[in-house]
């Protein structure tokens, strides 16, 4: 099962583009999503967590999302931790889920990708770009959040140009070119090199 990674920026639209991609068939990981469920329902990881940082940040046997995410973004050491616990978990989980699916290739869609080297482990990664005010502007209408906040996570995430220089493929999602064709375009290229990597593999 041939792997493909996406990320990008807060609010560059990995969601919307995962979405399309779904459309096609594509089977996608939203890594995100699994580690926050993994953090309710892996009894391992909750075990870890309250250990680390006390029962009391479960409340009626959910984590307090926002109380966790108010410690860990003052204290590096402290998310360091809370990261050993819930990256191998989702790493993983996506092992196992990867090796169910039946399509030429999966996507594991993930905010931080680069940053945990969890790309390494990927066949290609896509990075989703878009300029920082549009993705500043969409994601205070999408969330309601003021634009002092998300401006801070941003600044806590890797440049735009850093994220760029890893990526196998671009998806420009400023507007100035139509979306769905660039998805469509890439799709067929990944179904491409499946097919030519199976006809190498079965000759060889
Ligand atoms: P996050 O990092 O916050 O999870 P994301 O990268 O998954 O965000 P999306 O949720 O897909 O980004 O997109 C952010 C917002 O921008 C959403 O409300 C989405 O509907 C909107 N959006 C995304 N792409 C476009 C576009 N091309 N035109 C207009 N709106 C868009």
């Amino acid at each position: 099962m041939r792997t493909v990674g996406i990320t990008g920026g807060i609010g560059s639209g990995k969601t919307t583009v995962c979405r399309m991609f779904e459309t096609f068939g594509v089977p996608v990981f939203y890594a995100d999503t699994e580690a926050a469920r993994l953090q309710n329902e892996d009894p391992e990881v909750v075990r870890r967590i309250k250990d680390a940082f006390g029962e009391e940040i479960y409340v009626n046997g959910q984590l307090d999302r926002k109380g966790l995410a108010k410690i860990v973004f003052k204290d590096a050491a402290k998310l360091e931790v809370l990261t050993s616990i819930v990256h191998p978990a989702v790493q993983q989980a996506f092992q196992e889920w990867s090796e169910r699916q039946q399509s030429p290739y999966c996507i594991r869609e993930a905010a931080v990708m680069i940053e945990s080297g969890s790309h390494r482990d990927l066949d290609a990664l896509i990075v989703v770009h878009a300029p920082e005010d549009m993705r500043v502007r969409r994601v205070v209408k999408r969330d309601g959040s003021d634009e002092e906040s998300v401006r801070a996570r941003m600044a806590r995430q890797l440049s735009e140009n850093e994220r760029l220089s890893h990526a196998d493929h671009v998806i420009d999602n400023s507007g100035e070119i139509l979306l769905l064709p660039q998805v469509l375009t890439l799709h067929r290229n990944l179904m491409e090199h499946e097919s030519t990597q199976h006809r190498t593999d079965t000759n060889a």
